[in-house]
This record gives structure tokens, C-alpha cells and sequence, in this order.
């Protein structure tokens, strides 16, 4: 197949019609999004109520909402099914005196109870913090203090291994409520059964009338510097996920629609659990971790139709050999989408070559609550290119003053910061008890988003690099300092630089610069001691792949570690600006 600079669509990429088009966009306000929605009595809001009840009330209460592939049964949960399910949960919520504004947090693998938490714990008011399962107790300490947690969903055996040693560091945490398969016969002091819970649980519950503009969701976000940030969204965001559901994702009623993203991240919740749901679709949800035979195998024997997923994973299909792919048929497959990191171009073409379909790239990120900017099905795609803003949505690139203030780039092909103009349902209401941090993320109407990108003349937007520090390796995002922090608790370590060194699959690995103290020397069984150390804090997700020992590292006059000339000398480019430099 000839590769030119533009996939333009075919027959086969509209066989069913999209949802947006020009007429969308030219119509297109978020009001009148929200009038597609039921809403709740006085103006109220919920996004279970959006998402479950609304169906499990009308003519798709039976139609499969969730399907679980597990590695030797499935599950399917109807909409109706999940109502009560839902609800059940929202009835152990109150019985325990759990209610409007108390934090959940969930630690699972991708089981049934976890969505089934989310959805109940919306039902009595309750906001969400999901954590990810590949984390370590530290990652999840902090997140958990930072938030507050009044309880905790996890199983056995995250629990024992993972939270049992760091359960007294966490003084609002009143319950742990026990799930999965395992949990029916675990005993463990100080948790509760939730299976035993549920059974005696009432399977109607009249929904809190949330408002709105109260907290929904509590995701934690990783910056530069400091502890992890905790995104404030609100229900009214369900607002964002339902459109985008629609006009980036394309959902139709009979779509069966598999989302790769773990739900202890936020395309795993917002497009992993809440959009699908919205839009009364088929979800396809799988416990196992990656494996291209299954994941093919999945694509075909589910007939799924609209596949959101994300560039490493591709990657990892490519890596896997074109021959895989061709040993299965995909022919209801229709739309293909990607999330979490730059696409190369090599991958959109794969798809089109070796899937039959192009894929299509979209930008978003934990403060956006939902969908950017996207290639949507109507639009030819640019390979390595983002795509369009959707509709409600203005992106634009700015230049910062030194006063503060930012000026929109009008020009093309102009490199700056991605910008989008404050207002739309989803955009995060604050950093939690971090006032300052949320009003430096916005200068005057813009929301600045801490990417470089540039606009083409047709409006395309290409992603250039992160005006910050902050790691993404394997589609999740990294805090430097976070891990930082847990290799200075070794003794043996006297400072640590942390930076993300490119890699072909995952993106970037995380690689870790380390001057000992005086007595210790940079060997090789000190090396793996410190990588054990650090996996032990942070977990498998956050942990560093490569440790490598400095004399000192570079620092600023006023301290800071230099891990932008970490970087450079890394990957032997020119160091920039070195003026700061201790010692220049
Ligand atoms: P997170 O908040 O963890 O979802 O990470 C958001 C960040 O991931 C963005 O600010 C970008 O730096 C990066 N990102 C997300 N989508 C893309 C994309 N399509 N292309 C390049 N980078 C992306």
C-alpha cells in the first residue's frame, strides 16, 4: 500500500454513518448535549443514573452491559442486572454510614465489583478514587492520605500485600470491603466480606440527587515536582463523556466496544466504565494482562466493533508479527482509536495495513476529564498527527510573557503550549487542597496544558513533547519526584535524578541517576538491591527499569537536580541552557 502524507476514508471506514459531521459541529452547544440526558429531579445530576438506571428503565434493561472475559468463564451483567448490582452496593454504602462527599478508593484488577463499586458508590454520593494495581504501598499511601479515604475496595490479596503494612498510615480509613472470587472464603481482621454485604443488601435505593457541581471523581495526576495532584471532577462531566462517546468514539446502540485502559486510570473509568454505558452499548472488559494471541482472538470471537486503546499496546501487536494478525478476521470491526501518547505513524499505517482499518489518535489528559482532540471517523487522518478539536471544545497554541500572560499563536506550524479555552463539562474544578496549583493551570480564558504541540493549517493538531518533566511510560504518567523520594530512602542513596529515556515500545522507561553516600560503592549488587528496593515502594508501574550511579548529579545554584541535562547527556544532545548550573 502506498503511504502518502493523508489517509483520506474509504467505504469501508463510514460503512456505518458517523455520528459528527459539519452540521454537528456548526450546531453543536454543550446545553443542548445536556438535554440528551435525563437528569434527576430539581436539576440533579448523576452519573450512574446516566449511565445504568436510564437503561435499566427502558427497553435495553436486558441488553449485555458488561461482559467479563476472565481466563476461564465470562460474565455478562445486563443493564438491568447492573442496576441492582449498583444499587445493592449503594445500600452496604449507607449501612456502613458511608454518604455524600466520603471518598472510595478501589484497588482491584479489572473485576466485576470494582465497576459495580463506581456505579454504586455514585448512587449514594459517594466520589471516587480509583488507584491502579500495579501500584506499590507508597503510591498508594500517599494518594490515599492525600484524598482522605473512608474506605477502601480491594481483594485479599492486593490487601495483604499492598495496603496490611501501611493500613496504620491511613487514619481516615475506616473500612476495607473485600472483593473478587477470592474474598468469599478470606478472613482477614480488620476487612469486611463485601460478597457477604451484598447478599444482605436491599436491591432498590433511591439515587442521591447529586447536583451538577458536586465532586464526582478524585484522580490522582503526576507533576514535576511535589506529591500527586488530585483532579477534581464533578458529575456534570458525564456531559463531556456522553459527546465524546458519540462524536469521538462513535458509539451506536448495537456497538460492542472494548476499551484496553485499566480503570485505575482515567481513560479506564471515563472510557473504560462511565461512556460505553451512556450510550447503552455492549462493554467489553478483560482481567488479562496483555497478550497479542488474546487480545486478536478477543477482537474477533467478540465482534468487536470499536476498539479504544493505546500506542504501546499497538506496538506491542506490531512487535508480535503481521502473521498473528492474519490468522484472525476482524469484519465488524469498524473504528479504531488511541489514547495516552504520541502515535507514530508507522502504527496508523499498520493498522490500515494489517487490521484493514486506520487508527485514529486522540488527545486528552486527567484534567480534561474526557476527549480533546481526536481524529474522528469523518476526518482523513494525518499518520502522527492528534487530530481535530472536537465539538465545545477551542484548542489553541499560546505563547507565554514574561508578565504572566499568554497570546494565542495565530499562525500555522507555530510550536507552543496546547491550550484549550475554559468551560467545558469535564475540565477539572480543582487540585485537591492545591488552590495555587490549579490557578497557575490557567491564564485568563485558557486552560494551559503543559504540552508543546503545533497546528497545522487545517486545523490539525501535532504533538510535540511536555513542557514539564513528567514521565509517560506505557500510557501511564510518571512523577519524577515520586520516585525520586523513594530511592533517597535507601540509605545507601545521597541523591536521585529521575527522567523518562525513550524507549521503541513502551514510550519511555524510567531511568533513575543515583550518587551514593560516603562508604557505599556504585556495584553491580547495589544496583539491583536499589531496583528491588524501589519496586518493593512504588510497584511495577512506577518503579525505575535502569538505575545508574554519578559521582554527583548536576544541580541548580539553588539546588534543583538538573534532570533536563540528565536527559541531554542521555541521549547525547546539546545541553541547552546551562547558565543555572552549580559550579558554571
Ligand atoms: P494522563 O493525564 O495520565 O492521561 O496523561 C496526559 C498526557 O499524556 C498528556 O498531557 C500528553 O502529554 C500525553 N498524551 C495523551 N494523549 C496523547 C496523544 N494522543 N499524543 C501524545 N501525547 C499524548
Amino acid at each position: 500500500m502506498e503511504r502518502s502524507n493523508i489517509i483520506r476514508k474509504t467505504a469501508v471506514d463510514l460503512r456505518v454513518s458517523p455520528n459528527l459531521n459539519e452540521e454537528v459541529y456548526a450546531t453543536f452547544s454543550w446545553e443542548t448535549i445536556r438535554e440528551q440526558l435525563a437528569g434527576l429531579p430539581g436539576g440533579g445530576l448523576n452519573i450512574a443514573h446516566e449511565a445504568v438506571d436510564r437503561h435499566a428503565e427502558g427497553p435495553r434493561r436486558d441488553h449485555t452491559a458488561l461482559r467479563f472475559l476472565g481466563s476461564v468463564s465470562h460474565r455478562d451483567i445486563s443493564y438491568g442486572e447492573l442496576s441492582s448490582l449498583s444499587n445493592r452496593f449503594a445500600n452496604v454504602l449507607r449501612r456502613l454510614g458511608l454518604g455524600r462527599g466520603d471518598r472510595l478508593f478501589t484497588l482491584t484488577g479489572r473485576i466485576p465489583d470494582l465497576y459495580i463499586a463506581v456505579l454504586g458508590s455514585f448512587k449514594n454520593g459517594l466520589v471516587v478514587s480509583p488507584l491502579f494495581s500495579a501500584f506499590g504501598p507508597e503510591p498508594i499511601a500517599t494518594r490515599m492520605n492525600l484524598g482522605e479515604a473512608a474506605v477502601l475496595v480491594t481483594t485479599p490479596e492486593l490487601y495483604e500485600r499492598k495496603v496490611a503494612g501501611i493500613r496504620d498510615r491511613i487514619p481516615s480509613l475506616r473500612h476495607v470491603l473485600l472483593a473478587g472470587e477470592e474474598a468469599a472464603t478470606a478472613n482477614i481482621p480488620g476487612t469486611l466480606n463485601l460478597k457477604r454485604l451484598m447478599d444482605e443488601a436491599l436491591e432498590t435505593f433511591e439515587i442521591a440527587v447529586t447536583q451538577p457541581e458536586d465532586l464526582a471523581l478524585l484522580h490522582f495526576t503526576s507533576g514535576t515536582t511535589g506529591t500527586p495532584k488530585g483532579a477534581m471532577h464533578v458529575h456534570a462531566a458525564v456531559i463531556t463523556h456522553w459527546s465524546t462517546g458519540k462524536y469521538a468514539l462513535d458509539l451506536h446502540p448495537d456497538d460492542v466496544f472494548w476499551c484496553t485502559a485499566d480503570p485505575g486510570w482515567v481513560t479506564g473509568t471515563s472510557y473504560g466504565i462511565i461512556a460505553p454505558l451512556l450510550h447503552g452499548v455492549t462493554s467489553i472488559v478483560d482481567a488479562g494482562d496483555f497478550d497479542a494471541e488474546r487480545w486478536y482472538r478477543i477482537l474477533e470471537d467478540q465482534g468487536v466493533t470499536v476498539w479504544y486503546t493505546a500506542p504501546t499496546a499497538i506496538r506491542m501487536l506490531m512487535k508480535a508479527g503481521p502473521e498473528l494478525a492474519k490468522a484472525h478476521a476482524f469484519p465488524k470491526l469498524r473504528f479504531i482509536a488511541s489514547v495516552g501518547e504520541p502515535l507514530n505513524p508507522e502504527a496508523v499505517w499498520w493498522g490500515r495495513e494489517t487490521l484493514g482499518l486506520p487508527i485514529h489518535d486522540n488527545w486528552w489528559q486527567t484534567e480534561t476529564g474526557g476527549i480533546m482532540i481526536a481524529n474522528n471517523p469523518a476526518l482523513d487522518i494525518k499518520p502522527g498527527s492528534m487530530g481535530r478539536a472536537l465539538p465545545g471544545v477551542t484548542a489553541a497554541i499560546v505563547k507565554h510573557h514574561e508578565d504572566g500572560t499568554v497570546e494565542v499563536v495565530e499562525a500555522s506550524d507555530q510550536e507552543g503550549e496546547l491550550a484549550l479555552r475554559r468551560g467545558w463539562p469535564s475540565m477539572l474544578r480543582g487540585y485537591l487542597n492545591n488552590a495555587e496549583r490549579y490557578r497557575q493551570c490557567f491564564a485568563g480564558d485558557w486552560y494551559l496544558t503543559g504540552d508543546l504541540a503545533r497546528r497545522d493549517a487545517d486545523g490539525y493538531f501535532w504533538f510535540v513533547g511536555r513542557a514539564d518533566d513528567v514521565i509517560k511510560s506505557a500510557g501511564h504518567l510518571i512523577g519524577p519526584f515520586e520516585v525520586e523520594s523513594a530511592l533517597m530512602e535507601h540509605p545507601a542513596v545521597a541523591e536521585a535524578g529521575v527522567i523518562g529515556k525513550p524507549d521503541a515500545i513502551v514510550g519511555e522507561v524510567v531511568k533513575a541517576f543515583v550518587s551514593l553516600k560516603a562508604g557505599y560503592s556504585p556495584d553491580e549488587t547495589l544496583r539491583k538491591q536499589l531496583i528491588g528496593h524501589a519496586r518493593k515502594k512504588l510497584g511495577a508501574a512506577v518503579a525505575p527499569k535502569e538505575i545508574e550511579f554519578l559521582p554527583s548529579l548536576p544541580r541548580t545554584r539553588s539546588g534543583k537536580i538538573m534532570r533536563r541535562l540528565l536527559k541531554a547527556r542521555e541521549l547525547g544532545l546539546p545541553e541547552g541552557d546551562t547558565s543555572t548550573l552549580e559550579g558554571s
